[in-house]
C-alpha cells in the first residue's frame, strides 16, 4: 500500500469510528469535526492529507507549526491549510502564533488573555479562542480548573478582540478510554453552565475533546471537535512529555 493509500485508509477508519459513536449517541456525525494533530508530522505529509480533504490541523508548538504553515503556503495549494493551536502558549510567543492560527484552543489564564488582546488590538482584528480546562485533576496538566472557568470566560468576554467558541480538554490518559469519561462529562457540564450564564460575547458551543484512544467516549459525551494524531499518522518519535508537562 502506498503512503497515500495508507493515509486514506486511516482517515476512513477514524471517520467510521466517529460515525458509529455518533449513531450510538443519537447524534449526527456531521456535528463532529475531525481535527488532525500534526505535531512531529512533516509539512509534506500534512499537504498530502489536505489534498484528501480540507481538514483543520492542530499544532502544539508555535514555531513548529509556523514553519509548517509557511512551507504549505509556499506550495500554493488549492486548499489553504487552517491551523488551531492546541498546545501550551507562552505569552512571548503570542505574536508568532497570530501569524498563522485561526483559533487558539489552549487559552487557560488571565495573563494570556491580556497579552492576546494587546496584540490583536495592535493588529486591529479579533480571534476565535477556546478555554482549556483541566478536567483530570492532574496538577501537572495545563488548563484552568473547572471552578475557575466562569471567571476566565467573563474576563475573556470583556475583550472585543476575543471570541469564545468553546472549551477544550485533554482526557485522562493511560488506563482505558472509559477513564476519560468523567472528565469529558465535566467539560460538557462546564459548557452548559457557561451557556446558561448568557454572558454577552461568549458563545462556547464547541467541545474539543477526545483523541486517538478515547474519541468514541468523547463523541458519546458531546464532543464537537475530536483531535486525532497517532491513529492517522502513526506513532510519534518523541514522547508526549516533549509537548506536555509531565
Ligand atoms: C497529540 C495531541 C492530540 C492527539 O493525540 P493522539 O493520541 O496522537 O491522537 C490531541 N490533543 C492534543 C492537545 C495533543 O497534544
Amino acid at each position: 500500500m502506498s503512503e497515500i493509500q495508507a493515509l486514506r485508509a486511516n482517515l476512513q477508519t477514524i471517520e467510521a469510528r466517529i460515525a458509529s459513536a455518533a449513531e450510538r449517541a443519537g447524534r449526527r456525525a456531521e456535528d463532529v469535526t475531525l481535527l488532525l494533530a500534526t505535531k512531529t508530522v512533516p509539512a509534506a505529509r500534512v499537504a498530502q492529507t489536505l489534498a484528501i480533504n480540507p481538514y483543520i490541523f492542530g499544532e502544539n508548538k508555535v514555531l513548529e507549526g509556523e514553519e509548517k504553515a509557511q512551507t504549505l503556503d509556499a506550495m500554493d495549494l488549492s486548499t489553504p491549510a487552517r491551523w488551531h493551536l492546541i498546545g501550551h502558549l507562552q505569552t512571548n510567543k503570542v505574536k508568532y502564533a497570530l501569524r498563522y492560527v485561526d483559533c487558539i484552543q489552549s487559552v487557560d489564564r488571565f495573563r494570556l488573555l491580556e497579552r492576546l488582546d494587546q496584540r490583536l488590538q495592535f493588529e486591529g482584528r479579533a480571534l476565535d479562542i477556546m478555554l482549556q480546562v483541566n478536567t483530570s485533576q492532574e496538577a501537572s496538566k495545563y488548563g484552568v480548573p473547572p471552578e475557575e472557568v466562569l471567571a476566565l470566560a467573563r474576563r475573556a468576554a470583556s475583550f472585543d478582540t476575543l471570541r469564545i467558541r468553546g472549551l477544550m480538554t485533554i482526557g485522562k490518559l493511560g488506563q482505558s478510554a472509559e477513564a476519560a469519561r468523567p472528565g469529558f462529562r465535566q467539560l460538557r457540564e462546564c459548557r452548559d453552565r457557561l451557556l446558561a450564564e448568557g454572558i454577552e460575547g461568549c458563545e462556547p458551543h464547541e467541545l474539543s475533546m477526545g483523541m486517538s484512544g478515547d474519541l468514541e467516549v468523547a463523541v458519546e459525551e458531546g464532543a464537537t471537535i475530536v483531535r486525532v494524531g497517532t491513529a492517522v499518522f502513526g506513532e510519534r518519535a518523541y514522547p508526549d512529555a516533549y509537548y506536555w508537562p509531565s
